[in-house]
């Protein structure tokens, strides 16, 4: 008999911007203890605060998280034909779609006397505020409304007033057992008569967040640490509604810090999922990078991949404390994804980042087949550190010439009948070389053993001829790219210089 229950994890971003790396983080935590303990992973959209609204972002954000991999079981999710569309049994999933279910829960409240109208002006609240600070309190709502009669308060409404609905903090403490930081225990008294309904009849997080976890039976709840301070009013909320019995587990994670232990934030760079997948950067390298910022795999490996994460995933293994965005980490990160993936994958995936590129652009079409950019690919695979990197260093290699001159071609203090004699060997060797021999292998073989203990002097200008560089990859791979009929040409180019 299995009667353990169902995991359900949700993911709740606000439709207000882009998906942060942060967010991501929440996201992914999600996705592998939902994957870990074969749950289910919802996404819900709150977007109750119609000030911050943004129109698209929800869109955005869900195709951010599924360009990393975290597929949605339930909830909103974009469809294949690329619409937003809701999918699971207990939505709707987009909380300005639920109106109707909190207002039934906030007049609940009202009813059994555990909430209360408002009808304070913000007048009067700014006033409030005023002098609270001037005697050094807390912020904090005085109850004024709390006091007034049923007579009066509808008096109020009859006149058209606007109010807003307060949760009423009863006596007492507030503990719960946050599965990172712990036991929390609060004193209720400083705890403020929290806003549930604006007076625009929408409800605020506090209550849409507690009353959609409960109807959509979520079971861990994973968010920022920033909500830490906010959980005890939701633990009142989920005692005032009698449902403690079914009270999720709160599971908070530290904040992503900048170099300087700070709050990561946009002053720092790009911090969004999108600028990184502009950046060029591997889902495989951020959803790795962005794991182990705030969790701690206990073992020297770093490089992960999903399913990897999702084996080793462990809520005992997350940390208190913020773990640094260290940008350097990242892309060694990717350099290390790219490093093990497939030229077949890095050609496709790097090929709308090339097309940007002038240089790619204004190159010849031989120069921009399938089987040559991948051949480019093949020698720049163990440097690439993204995707928009590829041919940057080595632009040469997209140009159908190739200028040189004597001094670039010279080795150290050779004279020119040393090096115009050593790009003759090299013509004559390579000439030699049969197609099918035209083998990375094969040429470095071949080279290495013309170039015998002479090194510089041999290869220096070959090297210098098939590039017009100074800095390049070596002879061997670049005669491999371009081809045998190239290099010969690109060899009698370089010899003419010295006649
Ligand atoms: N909508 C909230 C946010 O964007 C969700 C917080 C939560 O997960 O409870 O941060």
């Amino acid at each position: 008999m299995n009667n353990k229950k169902e995991i359900r994890v949700r993911f709740a971003p606000s439709p207000t911007g882009e998906l942060h790396i942060g967010g991501l983080r929440t996201a992914l935590t999600c996705f592998l203890f939902a994957r870990k303990n074969n749950g289910t992973f919802i996404l819900r959209s709150e977007d109750t605060d119609r000030t911050r609204f943004v129109k698209g972002a929800a869109k955005r954000q869900i195709k951010d998280m599924q360009w990393a991999g975290l597929k949605i079981d339930e909830g909103v999710i974009i469809d294949k034909n690329g619409n937003l569309v809701e999918v699971g049994n207990f939505g709707p999933y987009i909380q300005s779609k639920r109106l109707h279910i909190y207002k039934k829960y906030v007049n609940q409240l009202l009813e059994e006397k555990k909430a209360y109208r408002c009808f304070c002006t913000a007048e009067r609240l700014e006033q409030m505020r005023e002098q609270q600070q001037a005697q050094k309190l807390p912020p904090k709502y005085d109850r004024k409304c709390a006091h007034l009669s049923q007579e009066e308060v509808q008096k109020k409404i009859n006149a058209g007033k606007d109010y807003v609905v307060r949760f009423k903090i009863p006596k007492g403490k507030t503990t719960f057992d946050d599965l990172v930081y712990g036991h929390i225990e609060v004193e209720n008294s400083t705890l403020d008569d929290q806003i549930i309904m604006k007076s625009d009849g929408f409800p605020t997080y506090h209550l849409a967040v507690v009353v959609d976890d409960y109807l959509m039976k979520i079971t861990h709840i994973f968010r920022g640490a920033e909500w830490i301070a906010s959980t005890p009013k939701h633990v009142l909320l989920y005692e005032a509604f009698g449902w403690r019995e079914n009270m999720p587990a709160f599971c908070h994670m530290a904040n992503i810090l900048d170099k300087n232990k700070k709050k990561l934030s946009k002053r720092d760079g790009s911090v969004s999922v999108a600028d990184f997948r502009k950046e060029g950067y591997p889902k495989e390298a951020v959803i790795n990078f962005i794991a182990l910022l705030g969790w701690n795999p206990k073992t020297q490996q770093e490089i992960f991949t999903m399913k990897e994460l999702v084996e080793q995933f462990d809520i005992a293994k997350m940390n208190k404390a913020g773990g640094v965005f260290d940008r350097d980490r990242l892309k060694w990160m990717s350099k290390e994804h790219i490093k093990k993936m497939s030229v077949a994958k890095i050609y496709k995936e790097s090929l709308p980042f090339l097309q940007q590129k002038d240089y790619y652009k204004n190159a010849p079409k031989e120069n921009k087949t399938k089987d040559y950019i991948i051949k480019i690919i093949t020698i720049e695979q163990d440097r690439l550190e993204n995707f928009a990197m590829v041919g940057q260093d080595n632009q040469f290699f997209f140009k159908n010439s190739i200028e040189v001159d004597k001094e670039l071609l010279r080795w150290k203090d050779n004279t020119d009948k040393q090096t115009k004699t050593a790009l003759e060997k090299a013509h004559t060797v390579l000439h030699n070389v049969s197609e099918e021999n035209w083998t990375r292998e094969n040429l470095e073989k071949i080279l290495m053993d013309a170039a015998g203990d002479k090194r510089g002097d041999f290869l220096w200008p070959l090297r210098a001829a098939l590039t017009g560089e100074k800095r390049s990859p070596s002879p061997f791979d670049c005669a491999w790219v371009i081809g045998k009929e190239k290099t010969i040409l690109y060899i009698s180019n370089a010899i003419a210089t010295f006649e």
